[in-house]
């Protein structure tokens, strides 16, 4: 918990409103939410020889509190293979930021594992003024898109509740493995329902969280937080 306040903290101090990806991961951490391994660095050099730590393939994401959304402004590079494509994308990504975004403030880059694709949902929370917060389930893609196939329950949430939720929707039968070749792991979205509630509980002073894709994997294979963004009051 303590980490956990002392992140809120930094963030606050330096008067921003949203926490950087790797942040907004550690605090998922701090909740046993399970994200995909990634370290922050700050030069070439660093960016290679953490790559090869974690394990080729890597994805390189821009680091910067003045980049929200940071693929539209092709600040991610995925499926990285070899110390070559490390070095050649740290430097595409630094032009396409001196392009598009040339006042922001770069705090580093993420090297991350590049984790197989699953089943995307999404989990998002938001505070009302009225209710406080709530938690919301979606599957990834048209689902949330097009269709606001979407549930929500006020926290503090139970397993069980988390459970209902995620039957809730109508593309639930794709988590039954219906036409796509076997159940996915419901439990582990429960478990990261749940303890996103915890979260909410906890640090109160989180307006709006999303994380967003969630990788579900085969039942017993659980499940993986790709990108998060959380957002305070
Ligand atoms: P943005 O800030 O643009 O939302 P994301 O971190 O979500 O950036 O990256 C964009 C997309 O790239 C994700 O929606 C996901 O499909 C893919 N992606 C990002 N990180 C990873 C990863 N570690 N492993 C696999 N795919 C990833
Ligand atoms: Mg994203």
């Amino acid at each position: 918990m303590k980490e956990a306040l002392r992140i809120i903290e930094t963030v606050r101090k330096q008067n921003r409103k949203f926490l950087l990806e790797h942040e907004a991961k550690r605090l998922c951490e701090l909740f046993n939410i399970p994200v995909a391994k990634s370290v922050l660095v700050k030069t070439i050099e660093e960016a290679v020889k953490v790559a090869d730590e974690i394990g080729y393939p890597v994805v390189l994401k821009i680091v910067s509190p003045d980049i929200v959304h940071k693929s539209d402004i092709g600040g991610v590079k995925l499926n990285i293979k070899d110390p070559e494509g490390v070095k050649e994308n740290f430097l595409e990504i630094m032009e396409n930021v001196k392009k598009r975004k040339p006042k922001a403030r770069i705090e580093g880059f993420l090297v991350q594992e590049m984790v197989p694709q699953g089943t995307e949902v999404i989990v998002g929370a938001i505070k009302d003024p009225f209710f406080g917060h709530a938690v919301m389930f979606g599957l990834g893609g048209i689902f949330v898109e097009v269709l606001r196939d979407v549930s929500f329950r006020i926290v503090p949430i139970t397993r069980d509740d988390a459970y209902q939720m995620i039957r809730e929707t109508k593309a639930y039968p794709i988590l039954e493995g219906y036409r796509t070749g076997g159940p996915r792991d419901v439990e582990a979205v429960v478990e990261i329902l749940f303890n996103v509630s915890r979260m909410l509980e906890k640090i109160k002073a989180i307006k709006e969280l999303d994380l967003n894709p969630i990788m579900v994997y085969e039942k017993g294979k659980g499940a993986k937080v790709v990108d998060a963004r959380i957002f305070l009051e």
